[in-house]
């Protein structure tokens, strides 16, 4: 029996797994995948989080210290830094090197294995998994769910919802652009109504193009292509557009007994991005911790953990608040509403004087309240009209 099993090798549960080994524990980290970390994403870290969790000099495409926001009229916006605000890594080999140090810290890797049933007893976790008909039951005395968007394992725990939550459909191909030289994000509803659209140069003259609507992207995906390729940003296109979700509410709990869940199975992202990597590091982090402490009571009740809810909770929870509601408020603007908030929001003496520091790349929370006390984006907001009231009403609350 292991102390613990970790349920999926993204980000989140190599990190758990990294911890936990290295404080001494024998754990096992399960995946269906062969290939760790290849799963739909555009690999964009912040600074903070680069610190924290550094990729090897070589698994960075590049740095960013600038990004250019269109306007939905196509309005161009460039803002700049001095310094560096965050890293386009290779998303695959960067959460690769985070497995492989777990891996020399003692976790067993069990790859090319499917979880398909998770059984709960008094004494200890039963996760049964496997490859087609050949299923193995592994033993553990905790388990930590990390198995990403929508996972159906957290019904079998009792957590979870029916409706499988909130989320966005984040859509991205791969595509050549030789004269890109920095982020852009495209607003409006000809691009991404409600939502956004990206184009980030990788290394060699490639980019990934995307965008993370509420819903499905079909055809929205296929005119900003035809758009970006018209106006000569993109050139070829690497195959078919690929779709996964990106969850942009927490789940009501995240603990039971035996049982933690982190990272995207939680829905441990920012909602104004669908930023998750650096959350899930986090939680992962945060889980691990503690796992090791019911482990080291021997203690696994829902009673012995909830104090790990309390911790992400203490650590990103009003993030996730702010930044929920920041959404949804964004979702109901037009496009012309869109286009005065950016002027406002945009304008230089906003920048400079409220969201000029280093953190608003992975703290969204403090420069969107702290722009809502500005007297001319208080006076915008006043005019959004009654869809927008309720979520300006909870931001200003939460200051
Ligand atoms: C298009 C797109 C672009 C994105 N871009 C960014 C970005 O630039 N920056 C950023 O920070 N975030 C981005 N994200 C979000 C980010 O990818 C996720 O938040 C992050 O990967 C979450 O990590 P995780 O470890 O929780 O889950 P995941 O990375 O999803 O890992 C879960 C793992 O569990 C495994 N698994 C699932 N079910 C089972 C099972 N039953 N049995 C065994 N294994 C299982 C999966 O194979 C997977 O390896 C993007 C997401 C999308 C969709």
């Amino acid at each position: 029996m292991y102390d613990a099993i970790v349920i999926g090798a993204g980000p989140c549960g190599n990190m758990a797994a990294l911890q936990l080994a290295s404080a001494g524990s024998s754990v096992a980290v399960l995946d269906w995948r062969a290939n760790i970390g290849d799963k739909l994403c555009t690999g964009i870290i912040g600074k903070e989080c680069a610190d924290l969790f550094p990729p090897a000099p070589e698994h960075i495409h590049s740095k960013a210290n600038s990004a250019t926001i269109i306007a939905p009229s196509g309005k161009r916006y460039h803002i700049e830094r001095p310094t560096t605000q965050a890293y386009i890594v290779n998303r695959v080999a960067y959460v690769n090197a985070v497995a492989e140090r777990a891996r020399q810290a003692g976790a067993d890797y069990i790859l090319n294995t499917r979880v398909s049933d998770i059984r709960i007893t008094d004494s200890r976790a039963e996760i049964t998994a496997g490859a087609g008909e050949d299923k193995t039951t592994y033993t553990s005395r905790i388990v930590i769910i990390a198995a990403g968007f929508g996972s159906p394992l957290l019904r079998m725990v009792g957590l979870g919802s029916k409706s499988g939550g909130e989320y966005l459909v984040g859509c991205q191909v791969e595509a050549r652009a030789p004269s890109l030289t920095e982020i852009e994000v495209h607003l409006g509803s000809d691009t991404a109504q409600e939502s956004f659209a990206w184009l980030v140069p990788l290394s060699n003259s490639h980019a990934l193009v995307g965008m993370a609507p509420r819903r499905r992207a079909n055809g929205q995906m296929d005119a900003f292509i035809t758009r970006l390729r018209t106006e000569g940003s993109i050139t070829d296109i690497a195959g078919k557009p690929q779709t996964w979700g990106i969850p942009i509410r927490p789940i009501s709990r995240s603990y039971a007994h035996r049982v933690l869940v982190a990272g995207d199975a939680a829905g441990l992202v920012k909602p104004t991005t669908g930023g998750g990597i650096y959350y899930a590091f986090l939680s992962g982090r945060i889980a691990a911790e503690a796992a090791h402490i019911a482990i080291t009571n021997d203690k696994f009740t829902p009673n012995a953990l909830r104090g790990y809810e309390r911790s992400w909770k203490a650590v990103f929870g009003s993030e996730l608040r702010v930044g929920y509601y920041a959404r949804l408020l964004f979702e109901t603007l037009n496009d012309n509403q869109i286009e005065r908030l950016m002027a406002e929001f945009l304008s230089d003496d906003i920048l400079a004087e409220y969201i000029g520091d280093d953190v608003a790349f992975d703290w969204h929370s403090r420069p969107i309240l702290r722009a809502l006390r500005h007297a001319n984006i208080r006076r915008l907001l006043t005019t959004l009209g009654p869809a927008a009231a309720p979520f300006v009403a909870r931001l200003l609350q939460a200051r």
